[in-house]
């Protein structure tokens, strides 16, 4: 009989409709689900997996969770979309508003990437200026201009990272090295007066994990500011990830424009775009920056997004998903320091990235001269045994509400005996 990975390579490219489901990064079948409750995803072979892919982050309250998954049906049951403005969907940016001040004014989107990609038109609408600088590592969504890696040398102008986008897109963005300020401060040097704004991860969550260092997010508020141009977080997966809220507010910094995603539709499709009143406002039909979208704030993801922040609201999880995750990771650094292998696990709140490498992370490079070939070991034995972790040794591994002590408690055991292979 025909396997579900040959009729899904005959039907999808790659078999898959998003890259790193195919286990590129890994090698090895990719896994196909059937269901998923609390931490457990179940494959459609019927492997029962500690899952700690976690949908890569917007399952903080686990997979199913009731009061999702009741919201989503009441609502759907009301009509999937109506495309007229809805009291759930002023009630939604309400609440992002009150939790994330600096949005003064939130648009609701479909996707991460459209978020980024509306915030990346506004900077530039707003300021008549085109150039947009982001930092190696972080990932913004597959907006043609933010799909660059950079060029020659360490900084400087963008080349393009997959094929279909032009040149000329890509020579508008800049690149830098994540926690390198005077990388920034050189291209400023020479590109400062066509800068539109500066684009970031506050904690870089796509490339491994790159945490930021002392004063390195206040010094791109301060070269924005003396360059007339705005800040962009791009909190999707840091938002109400860390706290009820933005990473800005515990790194006490103000963006002009905040992009979130991921949590806020808890796995339903939806991104925000949001900021400044009088940025804004220069959104279509106030301004003459366009974005639209037929499905945009659809009542059956805003009713998935309301629930789950209403629950993060009430339960404030964060005290002890940080004390789980901490624990998980301190069973990792046991188990590897008994072992002698050298591992780094950067972590905050309930992501962590394990990287095989004995040098503290501080940028993409670093982060790509890790030895990734153990970090592939490791998945492996670790799925066999029951526990997914980030298909991809450059993904995070999200730890939720649902992950009990005793997933915790198995995780451990499952990694440690991973990691003790490695000597073999
Ligand atoms: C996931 C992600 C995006 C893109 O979101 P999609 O919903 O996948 O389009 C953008 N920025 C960051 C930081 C992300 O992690």
């Amino acid at each position: 009989m025909e396997t579900l990975k040959e009729r899904a390579l005959r039907a999808m490219p790659g078999g898959v409709n998003s890259p790193v489901r195919a286990f590129r990064a890994v090698g090895g079948e990719p896994i196909f689900a059937r269901r998923a409750s609390g931490a457990e995803l179940e494959t459609e072979d019927g492997r029962r997996l500690i899952d700690y892919c976690m949908s890569f982050g917007p399952l903080i309250l686990g997979h199913a969770h009731p009061d999702v998954v009741g919201a989503i049906t009441d609502a759907a049951a009301r009509g999937t979309s109506y495309a007229v403005t809805t009291r759930a969907e002023i009630e939604l940016a309400e609440m992002i508003r009150e939790a994330v001040p600096s949005m003064e004014r939130v648009r609701l989107v479909s996707s991460g990437t459209e978020a980024c990609m509306t915030a990346v038109r506004l900077v530039r609408g707003y300021t008549g200026k085109s150039k947009v600088l982001k930092f190696s590592g972080c990932y913004h969504g597959h907006a043609d201009c933010m799909l660059v890696k950079a060029g020659s040398g360490v900084a400087g102008i963008a080349s393009a990272s997959s094929a279909g986008v032009p040149e000329g897109c890509a020579a508008d963005t800049l690149v830098a090295r994540y926690n390198h300020i005077e990388d920034v401060e050189a291209l400023l040097a020479e590109h400062g007066n066509d800068l539109a704004g500066i684009i970031v991860e506050p904690v870089a969550a796509n490339a491994g994990l790159m945490l930021p260092e002392e004063g390195f997010l206040h010094s791109l508020r301060r070269l924005a500011d003396q360059h007339q141009a705005l800040l962009v977080f791009d909190e999707v997966i840091n938002g109400f990830r860390f706290t009820y809220g933005g990473y800005q507010s515990i790194c006490g910094i103000q963006p002009d424009l905040t992009c979130l995603g991921k949590i806020i539709g808890g796995g339903m499709p939806v991104g925000a775009v949001g900021g400044r009143a009088d940025i804004m406002e220069s959104l279509a039909p106030l301004g003459n920056v366009y974005q639209g979208g037929t499905l945009s704030g659809n009542p059956v993801s805003v009713a998935s997004g309301l629930a789950t922040l209403k629950r993060l609201r009430e339960d404030q999880p964060y005290p002890v998903l940080e004390q789980r995750t901490a624990r998980l990771v301190a069973g990792i650094k046991t188990a590897a320091s008994e072992a002698g292998i050298p591992i780094q696990i950067p972590a905050i709140g309930s992501i962590f990235a394990m990287m095989f490498t004995e040098h503290v992370i501080h940028d993409f490079d670093d982060v790509m001269a890790t030895q990734q070939d153990l970090y592939v070991n490791v998945f492996h034995n670790c799925l066999q045994q029951g526990v997914y972790l980030a298909p991809s040794p450059v993904e995070v591994s999200f730890v939720s509400t649902a992950h009990t002590d005793e997933h915790i408690d198995k995780t451990i055991e499952v990694i440690g005996q991973a990691i003790t292979r490695l000597k073999t």
